[in-house]
C-alpha cells in the first residue's frame, strides 16, 4: 500500500503596523484540523508537521501537514485555503485589470489613536463614514476603526480602545479583483491603501467595489 503524500501549505505573511509604528511579519498557514490560522513556529512545533519546503523558483514557502493529504487536499472546501492564490482562469473578467488607484476614495480621513471616541463619532456622522484607517504621526496605516466600533464599546475613551489592530492594506495598483477576494476572505468591509512607505494614499470599500461591479454591467451609480 503507498502512504498518502502529506500536503503542502503555502505560507503567507500578515504585516501589522503597531501602535508605535513598527511594521511585524507574521509568517502563517492555515491550518485545516485547527480551521484557523497558526504561526509557522506552532506549525512546525505539531506532531503532524512533516517538513518545510521552500520552492526558491516561485519564492514561496510551504510546510508539509500529515493531516491534510494531497488526496485529501483536493476535496477539501477551497474557502480559507486559498489566501489570494488565483486558480487558471482562461476568462479574468475586467476586474482583474482595472486597479484599485481608478475605485479608491483619494481624499481620505485618517484618525490617530488618541482621538477622542465623541470626536470620532462627530467625524464619522459629519462625513457619512462607515469607518477611517488609524495612523500613526508618519501618516502609516495602523488599524481600522468603524461605527460598528464604536457601538461594540460605546463606554471607551480613545480610538486605540476600540480600533482594529490588524490591518489589511493593499497598494494602489492593485486589482479590484484583488481587493474582492480580500474583503470576502477576512471579512473586512474596507482596506486602506497604502504607497510603498506604507503612508495611506486612499481607502477601497466593499460598497466601492459593489459599485464598480454594478457599472460595469452598465447599471448607473453615482459617485459619492
Ligand atoms: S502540521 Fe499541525 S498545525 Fe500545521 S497545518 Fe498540520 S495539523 Fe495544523
Amino acid at each position: 500500500m503507498i502512504a498518502e503524500e502529506p500536503a503542502r501549505l503555502r505560507v503567507h505573511t500578515r504585516r501589522v503596523f503597531g501602535g508605535d509604528g513598527e511594521l511585524t511579519s507574521i509568517n502563517e498557514v492555515y491550518c485545516h484540523r485547527r480551521r484557523a490560522c497558526v504561526t509557522v513556529e506552532t506549525c512546525e512545533a505539531c506532531p503532524e508537521h512533516a517538513g518545510s519546503v521552500v520552492d526558491l523558483a516561485h519564492e514561496r514557502n510551504f510546510v508539509s501537514c500529515r493531516e491534510l493529504t494531497t488526496e485529501r487536499a483536493r476535496s477539501v472546501e477551497p474557502t480559507r485555503r486559498t489566501v489570494l492564490r488565483r486558480r487558471f482562469c482562461a476568462s479574468a473578467t475586467s476586474g482583474e485589470h482595472t486597479p484599485l488607484s481608478e475605485i479608491m476614495t483619494a481624499d481620505v480621513f485618517c484618525v490617530r489613536a488618541d482621538l477622542s471616541t465623541a470626536a470620532l463619532a462627530q467625524l464619522l456622522v459629519g462625513r457619512q463614514l462607515g469607518g477611517v484607517p488609524v495612523v500613526d504621526e508618519a501618516g502609516r496605516a495602523i488599524g481600522v476603526v468603524s461605527s460598528a466600533d464604536l457601538v461594540r464599546l460605546p463606554a471607551a475613551g480613545q480610538v486605540a480602545e476600540i480600533m482594529t489592530r490588524l490591518v489589511f492594506t493593499l497598494p494602489d495598483n492593485a486589482s479590484v479583483s484583488q481587493a474582492a477576494a480580500l474583503m470576502a476572505l477576512e471579512h473586512v468591509h474596507r482596506i486602506p491603501v497604502v504607497a510603498d512607505d506604507d503612508r495611506v494614499v486612499g481607502i477601497v470599500s466593499s460598497s466601492d467595489v459593489l459599485a464598480w461591479l454594478a457599472r460595469a454591467d452598465g447599471y448607473v451609480i453615482g459617485r459619492r
